[in-house]
């Protein structure tokens, strides 16, 4: 039975690497539309705030490929799905048959219907989902002056920073009342907002894009700013990044009649439910009503297809995912889980919340029936890894609850310690790696940070858990050498 991929990006690349680890032998041909090796896409705002190189965030180099007998189709864009003969269609001319075919396309960011963006975008107005697009930015930012990010989502903000790192001045056109709004209730999205106000961006917010102002330059359209509805008028920008959200890429699926929603529709099995010879994961799947957007639940989709695909384990099943948001902006330090929309009246929950807004400090957590359903640390998140804990395992809070706001009260500082934190406890969200492995891990010889990362991959995604792996690396040491 061969197996075809069609995207090497976050998914599609954990997916093939997964299945080597399990079957050497299976025929594996993956396609990917870039050029580039697989990367991974959330250090992009890294790269773009100049803190790492695009050569540092590789996942998979070509060469591994070529040594594990996967036929890599680098640059190489299916074109069409022939479901009836079990062929692909791809832009090098080649119809490559499949057994089961894998659908990891992703999504691409959405280009809002702005008047002057009808024949494309013009010079200086760049979107960021690719490598392409984060080099594109780098580029213009180097001779720009002013920029505007449309869109004030986690996208924009870490855009955002990234180019008030390089010396621009930025600012933010944001649609909704706050920023962050699906993360972040009001409150937070104030202080957030004035948080980034000292960093030097400013925040328009309930602004209304209504075109990109631009300027004949030797033939070629150059965006000299965005128009705003009153009041707030024009913005003057060299730079305009697009971060206005992405659409799951399903052009593909629905042209091969496939069933699509917003994503396409998958079972726990993470199979089409129109053709079980076709399976989807990563954002362009939908899987019992939900697309998700991030690379946890990606990443554990992979693992649970390479298990049904090489029948390492017939009965795994992707059954949902918590969805963690961790901002990653110098100088902005936000956890976000769950629902944080609750207010203190609102029926049914207890809220905790405490704001110190000239210090840029927000923390709420929400409890429903003796769980934790959501919370936001903002400015100080010194508590995340235990809130993070009790809300992926829906486990009980403490009694104290203070301690889910404040390390050090309740005893909240000894269980994010490596020492208190128990072996179930969740590391690498991104990974879904815990304390209890690493530990494995340790006690079979790996001794640094990097070795730890090769063995078990914790800290190889979004990189936050990287100084709790060290904590727990060094406590390891510790309880090694005899006192
Ligand atoms: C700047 C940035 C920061 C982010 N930060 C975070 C974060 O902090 N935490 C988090 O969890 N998530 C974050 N994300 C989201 C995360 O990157 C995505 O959830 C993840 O990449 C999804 O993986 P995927 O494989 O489904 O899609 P992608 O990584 O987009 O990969 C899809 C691939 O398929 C290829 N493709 C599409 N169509 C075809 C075709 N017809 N033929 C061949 N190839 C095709 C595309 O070119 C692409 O390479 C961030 C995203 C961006 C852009």
């Amino acid at each position: 039975m061969s197996i075809v991929v069609i995207g090497n990006g976050m998914a599609g690349s954990r997916l093939v690497t997964e299945i080597r680890e399990r079957d050497r032998e299976v025929p594996l041909t993956v396609f990917g539309a870039e050029p580039e090796q697989p990367y991974n896409r959330i250090l992009l705002s890294n790269v773009l705030a100049g803190a790492a190189g695009p050569e540092q965030i590789g996942l998979v180099d070509r060469a591994w490929y070529g040594r594990n007998g996967v036929d890599a189709r680098h640059g190489v864009e299916v074109t069409a799905i022939d479901r009836a003969a079990r062929v692909v269609h791809a832009s090098d001319g080649t119809a490559t048959p499949y057994g089961t075919l894998v659908i990891a396309t992703g999504s691409r960011s959405i280009v809002p219907p702005i008047p002057g963006t009808e024949d494309g975008l013009p010079e200086g107005a760049l979107a960021f989902r690719t490598l392409d697009d984060c080099r594109a930015i780098i580029g213009a930012a180097e001779g720009a002056r002013r920029a505007v990010v449309i869109g004030g989502g986690l996208l924009g903000i870490e855009a955002a920073r990234g180019l008030a790192g390089r010396g621009l001045d930025v600012t933010v056109a944001h649609l909704a009342g706050h920023l962050m709004e699906r993360q972040l209730d009001p409150g937070a999205g104030e202080v957030l907002a004035r948080t980034l106000r000292r960093l030097g961006i400013r925040a328009r917010l309930e602004a209304h894009v209504t075109s990109l102002r631009t300027r004949d330059d030797a033939g070629a359209r150059r965006v000299t700013g965005v128009g705003l509805a009153p009041p707030d008028g024009d913005v003057p920008a060299d730079l305009v990044v697009l971060a206005c959200g992405v659409r799951p890429e399903t052009g593909l699926a629905r042209a091969a009649g496939l069933a699509v929603d917003r994503g396409i529709v998958v079972d726990g099995a993470l199979r089409s439910v129109t053709d079980p010879a076709v399976r989807a994961i990563g954002e362009c799947c939908q899987h019992d009503g939900t697309v998700y957007g991030l690379v946890a639940p990606a990443w554990e989709q992979a693992a649970v297809l390479a298990d049904l695909l090489t029948g390492a384990d017939a009965g795994a099943r992707f059954t949902g995912a918590r969805q963690i948001t961790r901002l990653k902006a110098a100088g902005v330090d936000l956890v976000a889980m769950g629902e944080t929309h609750h207010g203190d009246d609102d029926p049914g929950v207890e809220v905790m919340r405490f704001a110190d807004a000239s210090r840029g400090t927000y923390k709420k957590v929400v409890v429903r029936g003796d769980r934790v359903v959501g919370a936001i640390l903002l400015g100080e998140t010194s508590t995340a890894g235990t809130l993070t804990r009790l809300y992926d395992r829906a486990a009980p809070p403490p009694a104290e609850r203070l301690g889910m706001l404040f390390a050090g009260v309740g005893g909240a500082q000894a269980a994010d310690s490596p020492v208190r934190m128990p072996d179930l406890a969740t590391v690498c969200h991104c990974n879904n790696v815990s304390k209890g492995q690493i530990r494995a891990c340790w006690e079979k010889g790996a001794r640094s940070v990097d070795e730890i990362a090769d063995a078990t991959r914790a800290g190889t995604g979004c990189g936050g858990c990287r100084d709790t792996v060290c904590g727990i690396v060094e406590w390891l040491g510790e309880q090694a050498v005899p006192s």
